[in-house]
């Protein structure tokens, strides 16, 4: 259920959040104030955190900036490429389960994509960052502009080209992610953040995420508090709505701080 009331927040036990859009802006690093604030509340509750993003680049957006004593690490857990992976830390960042997509289900999802980008006569940008369909093992994900856009470019300029496409864009990502999921109905196809398009095993989602972490972690779904800039029809975070959970709608990374805050004061 959404919840605007902050008194039903500070008895969370665990608070969860999306990656991008959320933390961070899209695949770039947490900024300062956002790594200060998440250092001071891992002080005080379990964080969870589930993205789209790959484990190599949650360490990247997340950890690496996070500069906190390592026993403050057993109060984070990371659930990567939505969360078809998770991690904790245990004297040492271990993964825990990894859903992986056989080599089989992997070659066919490729497969379908250029099945589904020559229907559709889908033309790639002229200037492409890194791999625009990459294989991450539990999940294989279409990215318009290439993954290392914003790698390649810095934050500044490659977040901006990626709001860009979205911009002009998201109804063409959409029939890319429809007609991928008619193909492959054995498995989960998803129009996540800005430019991408993920396939997973069956039944992944935040949601499934979710599930997870309280079978996981022995905390009780209505006992956490989920926070997204996707809870809307279509978007990635939308099937929190599905579950128990007490959820906040943020519109980027200056509301999700606010909501610290407020958790904090
Ligand atoms: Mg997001």
């Amino acid at each position: 259920m959404q919840i605007a009331n902050f008194n039903k927040i500070k008895p969370k036990q665990l608070i969860v959040f999306d990656m991008d859009g959320t933390l961070t802006p899209t695949k770039a690093p947490m900024d300062r104030e956002m790594t200060a604030l998440m250092a001071k509340l891992l002080l005080v509750k379990k964080v969870a955190v589930i993205g789209g993003g790959k484990y190599q680049l949650f360490k990247q957006q997340l950890l690496q900036p996070l500069k906190v004593k390592k026993e403050l690490f057993k109060n984070l857990f990371l659930f990567p490429t939505t969360s078809t992976a998770f991690y904790k830390y245990n004297g040492g960042w271990k993964n825990v389960y990894l859903l992986q997509l056989s080599q089989q289900e992997r070659q066919k999802i490729k497969a379908t994509f250029q099945r589904v980008f020559d229907e559709i006569g889908y033309r790639q940008p002229e200037k492409i960052y890194g791999k625009v369909i990459e294989d991450r093992g539990t999940q294989v994900t279409f990215s318009a502009l290439g993954q290392e856009v914003v790698a390649m470019l810095g934050r500044v300029k490659g977040v901006a080209l990626k709001e860009q496409w979205k911009e002009h864009n998201t109804p063409v990502k959409l029939k890319i992610a429809g007609l991928m999921q008619k193909y492959l109905p054995e498995l989960e196809v998803r129009a996540a953040g800005h430019t991408s398009v993920d396939v997973t095993k069956k039944g992944i989602d935040k949601a499934y995420g979710l599930r997870q972490i309280e079978k996981h972690l022995k905390v009780k779904i209505k006992d956490m508090l989920f926070v997204g800039d996707a809870i809307f029809p279509g978007g990635n975070d939308y099937a929190v709505t599905k579950t128990p959970v007490d959820y906040i709608a943020v519109a980027g990374p200056e509301q999700t701080k606010d909501i610290i805050r407020k958790i904090l004061g």
